[in-house]
């Protein structure tokens, strides 16, 4: 067993980590203040191949390996939750259905856009009657000659406003329960019948647009079909799985920055004469959220381990993201709690960390859910 990075790994980590701290640190608060989709920051990924990780080079991807791909959502994330949730959507979600279900032309057409950071990706799954009910959902598509014909609208879509490839759930047996969903990929810009509804106003989570989307006799050719007919469900659960293993990589990323910022405040705020961090019960709260954070990482690259190697990861990936998500939880509240009033205040990032972690304990499967998930695995093992 390996604890260390590979040289490949600590350059990644390296290079994202210092344009984090050039880039993105400096205008969090304005992404978190103005809720803009920070397309500057976007193209500026794009050009150092942070929008295509872990695809291959020959779909524009960085050919990274997991570990790495992790190592770079914890560090955007660490800089901008709501950016990190933007690169999750677009590469784990989006471009990851492209990579794992698509076929060669498909993949050449749509994928390779997405992995060069020219197109947004994103992820429609969600429904306002199907969150993690998601055979419940009711949209539908119906096979027209040579096309798709959707109807329906979805709910919660990271990126939906944004997007110029969208992967698309829909029933094509509403008789057939989960076995009767297909996945689809869809084009806002060339589809007509593609509406925007509404962007949501949020707790967090800033410059990640969250889109209420609609489908009215959306027509689509019937060659953007991933896969065949009635996969859909299984490409949701496989996809989320790879998923869960990087929102436990934005929660480890917002709980550092949570933790780096209640630490040096803890070493500059004096009372009662001396620096809070002399007081014990501010140092143990330090060494609790470090090491939370440090035991977070390690489930985050075992189930990245898992998934390399082909193993299952389902029960890794569930307990990453939960114990990550809660972890980034509990170390945001303890940043806010180590400065006092000030932390309570838009004056400091502190409650920031704490609005975009709280995110993490609802997307990509609710704590509860991942419970459930890791339940049964545990019963089968
Ligand atoms: C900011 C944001 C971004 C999102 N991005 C996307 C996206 O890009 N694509 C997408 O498809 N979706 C997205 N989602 C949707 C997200 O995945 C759902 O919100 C989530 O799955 C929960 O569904 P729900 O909101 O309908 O809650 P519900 O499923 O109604 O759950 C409500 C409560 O009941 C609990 N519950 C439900 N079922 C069970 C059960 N079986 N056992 C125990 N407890 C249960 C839940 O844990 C929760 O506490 C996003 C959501 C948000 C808030």
């Amino acid at each position: 067993m390996d604890f260390a990075l590979s040289a490949e790994q600590r350059q990644i980590r390296d290079m994202v980590s210092e344009f984090v701290d050039e880039e993105v640190v400096p205008v969090a608060d304005e992404i978190d203040h103005e809720d803009e989709f920070p397309q500057d920051l976007v193209d500026e990924m794009a050009d150092l191949g942070l929008m295509g990780m872990p695809f291959p080079e020959e779909y524009g991807g960085a050919g990274l390996d997991y570990h790495s791909y992790a190592i770079g959502l914890e560090e955007i994330s660490r800089g901008s939750g709501g950016l990190g949730t933007i690169v999750a959507a677009h590469i784990s979600l989006a471009g990851n259905m492209l990579y794992e279900f698509g076929d060669e032309s498909q993949k050449e057409e749509y994928l390779t856009p997405l992995a060069e950071g020219r197109d947004i990706g994103a992820f429609a799954l969600s429904e306002a009657g199907a969150g993690s009910d998601v055979p419940a959902m009711e949209t539908t598509a119906e096979k027209d000659g040579d096309e798709y014909v959707i109807d329906g609208g979805k709910l919660w879509i990271s990126n939906g406003s944004v997007a110029d490839t969208v992967t698309v759930f829909a029933k094509t047996d509403p008789e057939a329960g989960n076995k009767g969903i297909s996945s689809f990929i869809v084009r806002p810009e060339e589809d007509d019948g593609f509406i925007v509804e509404n962007t949501e106003e949020k707790l967090g989570d800033k410059g990640c647009p969250t889109a209420e989307l609609r489908f009215d006799d959306l027509r689509i050719p019937e060659d953007r079909l991933l896969g065949a007919e009635g996969d859909g469900f299984v490409h949701a659960l496989k996809t989320l799985n790879g998923g869960r293993i990087t929102i436990a990589a934005r929660g480890v990323g917002i709980a550092r920055a949570a933790f780096e910022n209640a630490r040096d405040y803890a070493n500059e705020r004096e009372q009662f004469g001396q620096p809070i961090g002399e007081f014990q019960s501010i140092k143990h709260k330090l060494a609790d959220m470090d090491t939370k954070i440090q035991a977070a990482k390690m489930l985050m690259h075992k189930a990245a381990d898992k998934k390399i190697r082909g193993e299952n990861y389902i029960k890794d990936a569930a307990q990453a993201k939960l114990y990550a998500s809660e972890v980034s939880r509990e170390v945001a509240n303890e940043g806010i709690q180590i400065h006092g009033g000030y932390g309570y205040t838009k004056d400091f990032p502190a409650e920031r960390f704490y609005r975009d972690a709280k995110l993490n304990e609802i997307y990509e499967g609710t704590s509860e859910v991942l419970r459930n998930t890791i339940g049964d695995q545990l019963l089968e093992e």
